[in-house]
């Protein structure tokens, strides 16, 4: 008989008054006891409509079958047969609007805790050293990666198994992208990152740091040097601003820096760490999205007394996980909504304030959401001493701007065909937030794994 509760089983969490004095990770896991019972729950559906939900299209309902029979590993091995990061995407994985949107226990209650029951299995099989045995067979053929986040490692491993000879080049010191440099510490751990990230090396994949292709390789020096595919996985690392007065002032940032010295660099550790960044007593971040909740978070953990969110638009509309939020109210940020920043004030050089003018909503507008308008007379002053702009990102220009031909949209996104990740150039590929703009680790995972696909019938094409 399946476990009929209602509500999905509750994961264990720092307390919030705790959490947000360190970085310590929040969600604490599920124990083997309460994963049995979450895995209860699952109806193991034979048109399995949750499967239909995930971009990698994970087995679902067999890996919850595996944990609901104790066997652990067995769960791990089929998570990682189509999902080479599972930890990750059992912690950051946004199910809600993805497999756990298809489940049928959402019906009439809570979906199956999907997202938690991969991190459980995950977890497993990363703390006991278990390893997936893979018979990989080398086929003679290269291919290069430029860029090693989510869809460039998930592009890499899926060619590798197949037998390819695969070099990722990454433009920073340390591999994973934002997995690394902007996701916090408190939501995805880096020392999982970095044991997901050698499991896909072990395949046989080199990773090549402290590379920018588009300026210390171009294209085709790749193939020149043999490579027969590129797959660009160079993701949306270029920070968009308000262009307001006074946001060249001191003690204003983009949250890519904020974000980057803090994850990758660990301010937060200073002066043990090479870094520091200054927050003051009062910090605002502007903007509704993750990275605005990433970003208010680390304030709050870094010192500051009061960190306000700045949003245009109500909540109902915000771009965040609705999880985050309840995380960020939970640890104290307090949220201006229909609120909108026109100025950063300063004295001598530093952030005194910022002048912002209150909104209302008024007719939808492209996006189907309903466009913010100023409020006549509205005008008012944050007092803050720090100012995080998380308005969005776009795909950096470099490769477009020194790889002739290669075609892109207007929002600098790479244009590809959607089956197979191919480019405007033969022999090139590309995926995730170089295409897309920003959007999700699993999106970007799928995206890798369409165009290995596609490489892999490239190359064969040309025997
Ligand atoms: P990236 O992860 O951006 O990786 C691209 C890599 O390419 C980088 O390492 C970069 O250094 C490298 N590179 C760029 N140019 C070059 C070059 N010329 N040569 C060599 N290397 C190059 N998604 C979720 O699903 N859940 C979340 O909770 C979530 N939270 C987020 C929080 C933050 C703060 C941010 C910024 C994003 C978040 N996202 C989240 C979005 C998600 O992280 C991205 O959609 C995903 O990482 C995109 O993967 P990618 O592989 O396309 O690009
Ligand atoms: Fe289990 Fe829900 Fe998938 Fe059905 S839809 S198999 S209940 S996780």
């Amino acid at each position: 008989m399946p476990n009929m509760q209602s509500e999905k089983t509750p994961m264990p969490e720092q307390e919030p008054s705790v959490r947000s004095g360190n970085f310590l990770e929040v969600a604490k896991g599920y124990t083997e006891e309460l994963a049995l019972n979450e895995a209860g729950r699952c109806l193991n559906c034979k048109h399995m409509p949750c499967v239909s939900g995930c971009p990698v299209n994970v087995r679902i309902p067999e890996f919850i079958a595996k944990i609901a029979q104790k066997d652990y590993s067995g769960a791990a091995a089929v998570i990682k047969s189509t999902n080479s990061l599972p930890a990750i995407c059992g912690r950051v994985c946004p199910q809600e609007s993805q497999c756990e949107s298809k489940c049928v226990r959402g019906i009439k209650g809570e979906p199956v805790a999907i997202g938690r029951l991969e991190r459980f299995a995950a977890d497993y099989a990363m703390e006991r050293g278990i390893k997936t045995e893979e018979k990989i067979e080398k086929n003679g053929h290269r291919v290069a990666i430029v860029g090693s986040g989510p869809a460039g490692l998930t592009c890499a491993g899926d060619l590798a198994r197949m037998g390819y000879g695969v070099h990722i080049f990454e433009a920073l010191h340390t591999p994973g992208g934002v997995l690394m440099y902007g996701i916090p510490e408190f939501r995805l751990p880096k020392g999982l990152v970095k044991q997901e990230i050698a499991a896909v090396a072990d395949l046989g994949v080199t990773i090549e740091t402290d590379v920018v292709v588009g300026r210390a390789l171009s294209m085709d020096e790749l193939f020149e040097d043999g490579f027969e595919a590129v797959f660009i996985g160079s993701g949306a690392g270029l920070p968009s601003f308000m262009h307001m007065p006074g946001e060249n002032l001191n003690g204003v940032y983009s949250a890519n820096e904020f974000l980057t010295r803090i994850n990758l660099m660990k301010a937060y550790d200073y002066p043990r760490a090479d870094t520091p960044v200054t927050v003051g007593e009062s910090v605002a971040v502007v903007g509704g999205g993750n990275v605005a909740m990433d970003a208010a978070r680390c304030a709050k953990r870094l010192g500051a007394k009061d960190v306000t969110v700045v949003y245009r638009r109500s909540e109902a509309e915000m771009p965040a996980r609705a999880e985050e939020v309840h995380h960020a109210k939970e640890e104290g940020i307090v949220f201006s909504m229909l609120t909108n920043p026109v100025e950063v004030i300063g004295e001598e050089g530093w952030v005194t304030g910022l002048k912002c003018v209150k909104m209302e909503l008024g007719e939808p507008d492209a996006s189907g959401r309903r466009r913010p308008v100023e409020i006549a007379g509205s005008e008012h002053v944050l007092n803050v001493q720090t100012v995080v702009i998380a308005i969005g990102n776009m795909p950096n220009p470099l490769l477009r701007s020194t790889t002739p031909n290669l075609e892109t949209n207007k929002r600098g996104g790479i244009v590809t065909d959607e089956e197979t990740g191919a480019t405007s150039i033969p022999g090139v590929f590309a995926g995730g937030d170089a295409v897309t703009g920003a959007a999700t680790v699993i999106l970007a995972m799928g995206a890798g794994k369409r165009a290995a696909k596609g490489i892999d019938e490239y190359i064969r094409g040309k025997k």
